[in-house]
């Protein structure tokens, strides 16, 4: 057992329950909220407690939120939600995709300071405390060109500091990757010089991929896999994104595979608040419990297999990150 944090504060890892891995309360950009018409806290937070409302009546208990500051992260949004609802809500420091030019001149120990005050301290002056690390590796890291300046060597670092806060803080890393790229591969390359367990990370949006090769040797090196893209219950959608899962369990690794949806309640992604209607999609994070957990039970796979894919595996990171914290 150990000790998770949430919005709401300390729970242990036993209380996390059913817990989507990836998800976005309110995204967009950071510093979204300083500019008139693009972003409607009021809505952000009503949308964020409807989604969040029905995805704990469908038996949801935990979800983690993904949104580094740079990818529009709202305090104020976690601070107005953290009393209305009774979801245990993760959040998470890191950096998304192309890392800001602000930080291009830190090494990765500083990169991992600055982590660390958000694990540690708090997020932008608030006692609320990050849980998790996110690293977001996608088309950037093909980018080489700049020397030390490239975003594949800036990338390099942030995921080096990230690895340094992880183990001193015990807090898992979970990393949007582009699977057709194989970043995971790198990733857990870097993960392993630093000494990281690697159970403790989230290849994160390995079900875009359908080569098998690249997702059970992910999980064969002991990392865990993260099924968190799910946006359609159109069938053939359905039978591909679920057929990922249930390989993984039936290749044995139930206990190494997380299930989310990558959706956010609000994002300013869609188009301004004062810019028309935007959509609104309470439903959000019902796709998982509603649509693939049936099929999953449909083709074969155990009640058990389930408990491993939405309990365990997430528990099982926080618990080998907290064992290398000592
Ligand atoms: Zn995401």
């Amino acid at each position: 057992m150990s000790t998770v944090q949430t919005i709401s504060g300390p729970i242990e890892s036993a209380a996390l329950g059913r817990t989507l891995s990836h998800e976005h309360l309110a995204s967009g950009m950071g510093a979204m909220e300083r500019v008139p018409g693009l972003y409607d806290e009021d809505a952000a937070v009503e949308r964020t407690i409807e989604a969040l409302k029905r995805a704990h009546d469908a038996g949801i208990r935990t979800v983690i939120d993904c949104t580094p500051v740079d990818l529009g992260r709202q305090v104020s949004v976690f601070e107005r939600v953290a009393g209305q609802t009774p979801m245990q809500i993760v959040v998470a420091t890191g950096v998304y995709r192309w890392v800001p030019l602000s930080y291009h001149g830190w090494d990765a120990d500083y990169m991992a300071q600055y982590f660390l005050r958000e694990l540690q301290d708090g997020i932008e002056g608030t006692p609320i405390r990050a849980g998790i690390i996110k690293l977001a590796w996608d088309m950037e890291y093909q980018l080489t060109d700049g020397g030390p300046r490239s975003p594949r060597v800036q990338m390099e670092k942030c995921a080096r500091g990230a690895a340094r806060a992880a183990k001193a803080a015990g807090v898992p890393i979970t990393c949007h990757t582009r699977a057709a790229d194989r970043v995971g591969v790198p990733l857990l390359d870097i993960f392993e010089e630093e000494g990281l367990d690697l159970r403790s990370v989230t290849i994160g949006h390995t079900n875009d991929s359908e080569d098998m090769d690249y997702v059970l040797g992910l999980a064969a090196r002991g990392a865990t896999v993260g099924l968190d893209r799910f946006f359609s219950a159109q069938d053939e959608y359905v039978a591909q994104k679920a057929g990922v899962a249930l390989a993984l369990v039936q290749a044995g690794y139930a206990e190494q595979t997380c299930l989310g949806h990558d959706a956010a309640a609000y994002s300013v992604n869609g188009g301004p608040a004062d810019g028309g209607p935007r959509p609104f999609n309470p439903e959000c994070w019902l796709l998982v419990p509603n649509v693939q957990v049936p099929w999953l039970l449909d083709h074969g796979a155990a009640e058990d297999d389930i408990d491993a894919l939405l309990v365990r595996s997430v528990r099982a990171t926080f618990e080998a990150a907290a064992a290398m914290a000592g």
